[in-house]
């Protein structure tokens, strides 16, 4: 398979070559044609970092968003530190280089200020801040449409980011699709994310 079959937009196309990716990874050709179907459904995914997940979900992403609206945010990302933020907003930045209205913010503590707005179409950020910028009604979530959940078992492992993120995630349209990634599945990483994305496909990269 190639990227070309999976009917992304002709700029997202152009940034994954211009990544060098010629074709998909095994991740991403599984994982793919399952994020992108209509109409939207939840996905459970197991992957190693290492394998393309990140690109997987980014051009998922890229490919959901309208970005002749960039001041709406339509997709947030949730990972478990700053660092992992930061690497993701750079993916996003790469993969969509030709989007001539790419639209990135990141929600980590201090990036946006006290009085501003996350006024960008799709926002990366960490469990804690993203929170405090809804309920600051700093971030408009209505036309929210996918949400990504990052290295999920690290949420767990961290003191009070699963709750965060389900907190979150409660603060968001009920229709949103929502995609999770983690590189090991225990019981207990397993129960939350079938209680945090229903109806999931479930894949293992
Ligand atoms: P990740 O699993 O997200 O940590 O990505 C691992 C590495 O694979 C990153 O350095 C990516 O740039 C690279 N990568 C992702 N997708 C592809 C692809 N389709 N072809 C070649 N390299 C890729």
């Amino acid at each position: 398979h190639t990227f070309e079959e999976l009917g992304l937009p002709a700029e997202v196309l152009k940034g994954l070559s211009a990544m060098r990716f010629q074709k998909p990874s095994k991740v991403q050709e599984k994982a793919l044609p399952l994020m992108l179907a209509d109409p939207p459904r939840n996905m459970i995914a197991q992957s190693q970092s290492g394998t393309g997940k990140t690109a997987a979900f980014v051009t998922t992403v890229l490919s959901r968003v309208d970005h002749s609206k960039p001041t709406q945010p339509q997709a947030l990302l949730l990972a478990p530190s700053r660092e992992l933020a930061r690497q993701i907003e750079m993916v996003i930045g790469h993969i969509g280089q030709f989007l001539p209205n790419l639209a990135v913010a990141a929600a980590i503590p201090s990036s946006i200020p006290r009085d501003g707005r996350v006024d960008k179409s799709i926002v990366v950020g960490t469990p804690g801040t993203v929170m405090d910028l809804i309920r600051r009604r700093q971030f408009d979530v209505s036309q929210l449409r996918v949400l990504v959940i990052d290295e999920a078992d690290n949420m767990l492992d961290q003191q009070g980011l699963g709750d965060q993120c389900t907190r979150v995630k409660n603060m968001l349209p009920k229709n949103i699709q929502i995609l999770l990634f983690s590189a090991t599945f225990p019981d207990k990483v397993m129960k939350y994310a079938m209680t945090f994305a229903p109806n999931a496909n479930m894949i293992k990269l």
